[in-house]
């Protein structure tokens, strides 16, 4: 028969899945020895099958009776009994904290004559009623499914009645009264008495936290924190101790060390005669934690001493819930507590140095996610802020800029020197260009896995998402905040995508102590920065995967090598081929013959070695891959529509040129359905003759003339798009003629360098083997690989119903954030193998944007690549992470 109700002295910590949080930590502190009030948890497979079946699992209610018997008989009273009650709370709490998502109950077992009993007992009329009046009133709500509005309406009457605010107030009578009242409320709204049998009571309690795990919010709650629907809640049922029976009672939370910082000291609130629940309602302003030393100085050293058993048992910061009843102390909740992005770092360094974990472990107590947020700029705190708005942290840092409401005027004003913040009711990929000119983005639609979110995130962006209460008017080019208030387009705006505020005005923002570590510009340590340094050095020397950055400006690499890089695992020529240049191109791609295209290759080749020489000098000693040209063809040519429109109005007006005329014929004759899938890449490189070579040239002239001056020079060449090996033969081959021009020798001999391919069709992770005959190096291009895996364009879908996918589960998380393992993560396993099996020291990397994403990264360790490449702020990420996966 399988067990479904454990005594807590029955369960330790390790039990959560069975247990819950709560029922597996109230277990480990009875073990502990701590005084916890006895009591009994009810397993979450009981909840599980009450869930599936529609009804408790056979056996549970006599498992419970059984239980109930032993703590009635430990306790010397019968639940409800009449002269003396024993009364318990019901209590939620599942393997992952869901704070306030589900039920408790407390005071259950008092009844019309149990609460005489109670009252006499404690000698306190007034206690007696009012946890009577709490009872009905949480049983109301809770289990009845009453609106909790209609108690709340009712105990405001009587204390208007009184002539008072304060709960404190109400004398024993008044609660007496506020009883009969709440009975009837249930009467009226549940169209059943409030039920009298204390086992009735609890059986329904019970059954109201099982389905309390399906409430909206908790569903909500779960897909938000990717917690798995399927897991059911335990139900822990403890007896009560009272908090509310006078000011020598009270009740309180703490944390062993402060959340926010991590600085050791007394952190939490106490409230003097009060029930649990009542901190967190804020009903009545809670008391600082050190002030309980001078109202009960021996409960207060009690409890700090529990507070360091805790911590030196746990060996984490914990959280802890206590209630003094008539100056005796009892633990109700602990858990490992949540914390900032500061504090998990100083914490883990504060606990290596006390002896409690070791490095690996500390390591292991951090997140890539956390460290990125300790990298973000952020607002000067102490500067004064108008707010105007929250919405949702969809991306951290702190932007400030004149308020602009379309795209194209966030480029032009951003060109003219302005910051700007692109304020959209929704972003879509027509911003794209917006977004870019932007500091931040601030949406009045849409979560955090709007187009908004999860591109300005890929950027690096701060992004404000869905602050709902703004009516944003797109045409009008304004704003309005719920107060009526109106910003316009330049207006200076605020937003903070930490915490989701929206301020007026510029709000002076600082660098962070971290950022400003990795720059080199802060003056002194600190204890963040030094737990920073202690836990990412530890990473770099644990970890198997090289970190490399992509970077494609002398600049950024400069940038890259500060945060650690250790190469660059992807350079992208596109990038030079932009703004002035690109004109360039377009002649390059227009040419007719032979000639006018050796000009324009000419003119394009002392600028590319200019751009390689930068960046192999700020990466001097490390490998540095460059991707020949890859994006199609017609990002370098006037728009098509554009160009049809102008020449159809130039027609009109009699002034059209026979020039632009054929302009027109060739860009419709270069024009592509489907881009992504066209001319580009490898393809790009065997059509236009010629282009490659120059770019080959470039690259191995710059790389000799710095290794004739003593530079050293890593140069891997990169070919885009490979599908089969006779596109990267015909490529090698052009490429080895460069290599054996004069100007690519030193001392006589060639440059040193690799030539490899990216990995980013289905079909070449298919025939990785032949492959790897021609290639020195696989880089796979998980972005591609993604795409063509999946058969879908990144643009177009994550606009569309990329978000209905997240939100029906059909993704957990979109695959372009976090590789898909299963699919595209088996294509690189399969290419790193069948790669590897012909060349045997064939080196692999990866150079997506999964380059940067914790999941990823662990899994590119455990398939065994060599390093993974990613944007310069992410290098410190990609290092921590690399570290945690191979302790
Ligand atoms: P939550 O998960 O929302 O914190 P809890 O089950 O911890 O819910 O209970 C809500 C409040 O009631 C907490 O403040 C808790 O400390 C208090 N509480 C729970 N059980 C008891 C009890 N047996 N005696 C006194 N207070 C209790
Ligand atoms: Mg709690
Ligand atoms: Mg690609």
């Amino acid at each position: 028969m399988t067990k479904f109700v454990y005594d807590f002295a029955e369960g330790d910590r390790d039990q959560k899945d069975l247990l819950g949080g709560k029922g597996a930590n109230l277990a480990e502190m009875t073990n502990l020895g701590l005084p916890v009030p006895p009591g009994f948890t009810i397993t979450t497979e009981a909840c599980r099958t009450y869930l599936a079946e529609g009804s408790e699992p056979p056996g549970l209610a006599d498992e419970v009776t059984e239980h109930l018997v032993a703590l009635e008989k430990a306790m010397g009273k019968g639940l409800g009994q009449a002269d003396d009650p024993l009364l318990v709370s019901v209590r939620s709490g599942a393997k992952f904290s869901m704070p306030g998502m589900m039920e408790t109950v407390l005071n259950v077992g008092l009844n019309d004559s149990s609460v005489q009993g109670l009252a006499s007992q404690a000698g306190d009329d007034r206690f007696a009623w009012d946890s009577y009046r709490r009872l009905i009133q949480m049983f109301g709500a809770t289990v009845l499914g009453i609106e909790a509005e209609h108690f709340v309406d009712a105990l405001e009457d009587a204390k208007k009645a009184k002539g008072t605010t304060d709960d404190l107030d109400l004398d024993a009578g008044d609660f007496t009264a506020l009883v009969e009242t709440f009975k009837g409320v249930v009467r009226e709204h549940a169209g059943r008495d409030f039920p009298q049998d204390p086992r009735e009571q609890m059986d329904l309690a019970i059954r109201a936290v099982f389905d309390s795990w399906n409430s909206p919010r908790a569903n909500v709650y779960r897909r938000q924190e990717r917690i798995p629907a399927d897991l059911g809640t335990a139900v822990s049922v403890c007896s009560m101790v009272f908090g509310n029976l006078g000011m020598d009672s009270g009740t309180g939370v703490a944390f062993t060390r402060d959340p926010a910082s991590g600085e050791q000291g007394i952190y939490g609130d106490y409230l003097q005669n009060a029930q649990g629940e009542d901190v967190v309602a804020g009903i009545r302003n809670t008391l600082h934690l050190t002030e309980l030393e001078r109202i009960d100085k021996a409960s207060y050293d009690e409890l700090l001493g529990i507070m360091t058993t805790l911590e030196r048992h746990y060996r984490d910061l914990c959280d802890i819930e206590f209630t003094i009843e008539r100056g005796k102390l009892w633990m109700l909740q602990t858990r490992v507590g949540k914390r900032t992005a500061a504090a998990a770092f100083t914490v883990a360094i504060q606990l290596v140095d006390e002896g409690l974990i070791d490095m690996d472990e500390a390591l292991l107590r951090v997140t890539g996610h956390q460290l990125a947020q300790l990298m973000f700029p952020r607002f000067d705190r102490d500067a004064d802020k108008e707010r105007l708005t929250t919405g949702m942290n969809a991306s951290p840092g702190a932007a400030s800029g004149v308020a602009v409401f379309d795209s194209p005027t966030a480029v032009r004003r951003n060109k003219g020197g302005e910051k700007v913040i692109l304020v959209r009711r929704e972003t879509n990929p027509d911003d794209l260009d917006g977004m870019i000119a932007a500091e931040g983005v601030l949406t009045s639609r849409g979560g955090r896995t709007s187009h908004a979110a999860v591109v300005a995130r890929g950027m690096g962006k701060t992004a404000v998402c869905g602050a709902e209460e703004l009516e944003v008017d797109v045409r009008a080019r304004k704003m309005t905040t719920p107060d009526g208030r109106e910003i316009v387009e330049g207006d200076t705006i605020s937003i903070d995508g930490t915490n989701g505020e929206v301020y007026l005005g510029e709000v002076p923002v600082v660098s962070s102590p971290v950022m400003a570590w990795f720059e080199g510009t802060n003056t002194e340590r600190g204890e963040l920065v030094e737990a920073v340094d202690r836990i990412l050095s530890h990473a770099d020397g644990a970890r198997r995967l090289r970190v490399r950055t992509n970077s494609d400006t002398g600049e950024d690499s400069a940038l890259a090598r500060q945060f650690g890089a250790e190469g660059i695992g992807l350079c992208r020529t596109e990038h030079m081929f932009l703004g002035e240049r690109r004109e360039l191109v377009e002649n390059l791609v227009l040419a007719e013959t032979r000639d006018d295209r050796e000009k324009c290759l000419q003119a394009l080749l002392p600028l590319q070695i200019e751009d390689f020489t930068a960046i192999y000098r700020a990466m001097e000693g490390l490998p540095v891959t460059i991707r020949l040209l890859d994006p199609p063809l017609h990002e370098f040519l006037p728009d098509y529509t554009e160009l049809s429109v102008e020449v159809a109005l130039d027609r009109e007006r009699g002034t059209l040129t026979e020039e632009k005329e054929e302009l027109l014929a060739n860009v419709r004759r270069l024009h592509e359905q489907n881009p992504m899938l066209g001319l580009r890449g490898v393809r790009l490189g065997i059509a236009v003759p010629g282009l490659f070579a120059m770019q080959v040239r470039a690259i191995t002239r710059a790389a000799a003339t710095l290794a004739a001056e003593g530079v050293t020079v890593l140069p891997e060449i990169m070919v885009p798009l490979v599908g089969t090996v006779q596109e990267l033969q015909a490529v090698a081959a052009e490429i080895a003629e460069v290599v054996a021009e004069p100007e690519s020798a030193v001392n006589g001999r060639p440059v040193e360098h690799q030539v490899g391919t990216m990995i980013e069709l289905p079909r070449a992770a298919l025939v990785a083997a032949q492959i790897a005959e021609t290639a020195q190096f696989f880089s796979f291009g998980t972005n591609d690989l993604t795409q063509t895996t999946w058969g879908f364009s990144r643009d177009d879908v994550e606009s569309s119903f990329f978000s209905e996918y997240l939100e029906s589960g059909i993704f957990g998380v979109s695959p372009f954030e976090s590789l898909d393992v299963e699919g595209v993560g088996e294509l690189v396993e399969i290419a790193s193998w069948r790669g590897r099996e012909v060349r045997h020291d064939l080196k692999l990397g990866i150079c997506g944007e999964h380059g940067g994403d914790p999941d990823s990264v662990h899994f590119f360790h455990r398939a065994g690549l060599d390093y993974v490449s990613c944007s310069p702020f992410r290098v410190p990420v990609a290092r921590l992470e690399a570290g945690r996966a191979a302790v």
